[in-house]
């Protein structure tokens, strides 16, 4: 690990060269760079799945298809749009200025920090850096210590792919600070809404643009006309896909009162055909007891806890649950659940949900299903980053739709090239 002297020696290296790249890092340099990257991913393809598989007891198939796949598609995607993105834009005179001109030109920032969370630790460090590059920046990655193996592989493959454009700093709380405390361009940070006020503090004092990818709890709201058939089974994956260790998992269901039993059914039988609880594992001995505190504390306080299947602690693997007769007093109710939990919690009119909803942060996403009447109300009388409806999980993946919270859940306009700043001449 770096102290922070040498922290700073690398950080300087980086920002040292940005008035070079501005000059010289065009659109054929940074295709190319694209390219090397996509090529060295290919190369490590395996021992990515494998990394990963160390880290959080994944499947190598599961592993290339949510980790690898997405940055691999990513780099396509940037490299296609591109020429189009860094073009300059002209700007129509207003009546004050007529007889000028005006032009948007799009600018690298210069240096970006990255830090990245441990539940999809290959994507989440590289999808943000492809976007970096892309827009000419240079990067330094602080990927998740809680996920040794993978870090330990970005560490060794980025700057073989990205040679001097790229340093990884590898380690936890400590190398973050010191990284925190250089004067970067910006600062992307994917975590908890916690750390992320740590790390929008620390950037306040160098002024830096921060673009925080945070958490929260993403409710699921069924409609009395929901198909309960595709609801069951789009809750059921979302839910159990990853273990339920996804920003914009499902984190609970509202549900008419008269459909609490069938739409319970449905998910049971859908999480017996899929291995309750998936195939990953929970990423660390203290997030397996955090979400067995939650299962404590909600049934000492009167949850009833249905499990699809036993558990397996030596492994870490958490079989799906389902609970019902959840109450606001239970912490399962606040904190976001992030693990094969799943609340059922019952309602007789629609106002009560989105009541509920209003009352604590702006969700990341609130997934619908029902007929247009329900996503109407929903769209007009709550505020999210993002609203699905009848599906969960897509909208994160979609390559062209903005990505990104309201508030401090999280704010971010990656997907549309987040480190292309304009500058009018
Ligand atoms: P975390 O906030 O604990 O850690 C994220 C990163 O911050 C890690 O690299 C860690 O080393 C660093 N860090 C931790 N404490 C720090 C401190 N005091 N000072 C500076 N840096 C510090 O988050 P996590 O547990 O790794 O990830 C889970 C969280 O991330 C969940 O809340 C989840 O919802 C959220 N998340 C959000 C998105 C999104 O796209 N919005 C995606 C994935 C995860």
């Amino acid at each position: 690990m770096d102290d922070a002297n040498a922290i700073k020696t690398r950080v300087d290296g980086l920002l040292s060269g940005s008035a070079d790249r501005r000059s010289g890092f065009g659109l054929a340099q940074r295709k190319a760079a694209l390219v090397r990257l996509g090529e060295t991913i290919l190369a490590y393809r395996d021992e990515i799945a494998r990394a990963v598989g160390t880290d959080l007891g994944k499947p190598a198939v599961e592993a290339d298809l949510v980790e690898v796949l997405p940055v691999l598609a990513e780099i396509a995607h940037r490299g296609r749009h591109l020429r189009r993105w860094m073009r300059p834009r002209r700007v129509m005179p207003t009546l004050m200025t007529l007889g000028t001109s005006a032009a948007l030109y799009p600018q690298p920032k210069g240096v970006a920090l990255i830090i990245a969370p441990w539940n999809f630790p290959f994507l989440l460090a590289l999808s943000p850096v492809v976007s970096a590059i892309a827009a000419g920046n240079a990067v330094a990655v602080k990927p998740s210590e809680l996920t040794p193996a993978t870090s330990a592989l970005i560490a060794r493959l980025l700057p073989q792919a990205l040679p001097g454009l790229v340093e990884v700093f590898e380690g936890g709380q400590d190398v973050s600070q010191a990284l925190l405390a250089q004067p970067f361009d910006h600062i992307f940070f994917t975590g908890s809404p916690g750390v992320g006020k740590i790390v929008m503090a620390a950037a306040a004092r160098n002024l830096t643009p921060v673009t925080l990818e945070l958490g929260g709890k993403s409710p699921v709201v069924l409609g009395e006309d929901a198909d309960l058939a595709r609801a069951a089974r789009w809750i059921a994956w979302g839910k159990v896909v990853n273990a339920g260790q996804i920003c914009v998992a499902p984190d609970h269901v509202y549900i008419p009162e008269r459909l609490m039993g069938p739409l319970a059914a449905a998910i049971r039988a859908e999480w017996q055909g899929m291995a309750a609880g998936g195939t990953t594992a929970i990423v660390n001995d203290r997030h397996y007891a955090r979400l067995n505190a939650l299962l404590a504390d909600a049934s000492a306080k009167g949850a009833q806890v249905e499990a699809l299947g036993p558990d397996r602690p030596e492994l870490r693997h958490m079989a799906a649950r389902l609970l019902t007769g959840t109450t606001a007093e239970m912490a399962i109710s606040s904190e976001e659940i992030f693990g094969p939990l799943l609340p059922l919690i019952p309602y007789r009119d629609l106002a009560e949900p989105i009541s509920a909803i209003n009352a604590g942060p702006k969700p990341l996403t609130i997934y619908a299903f029902g007929g247009a009447d329900l996503v109407a109300r929903l769209r007009a009388e709550t505020s999210s980053g993002s609203l699905g409806v009848n599906l969960t999980i897509m909208p994160f993946i979609h390559q062209n739709l903005p990505f990104g919270g309201i508030g401090i859940r999280a704010w971010v306009r990656r997907m549309a090239g987040w480190a292309l700043t304009a500058s009018a001449t």
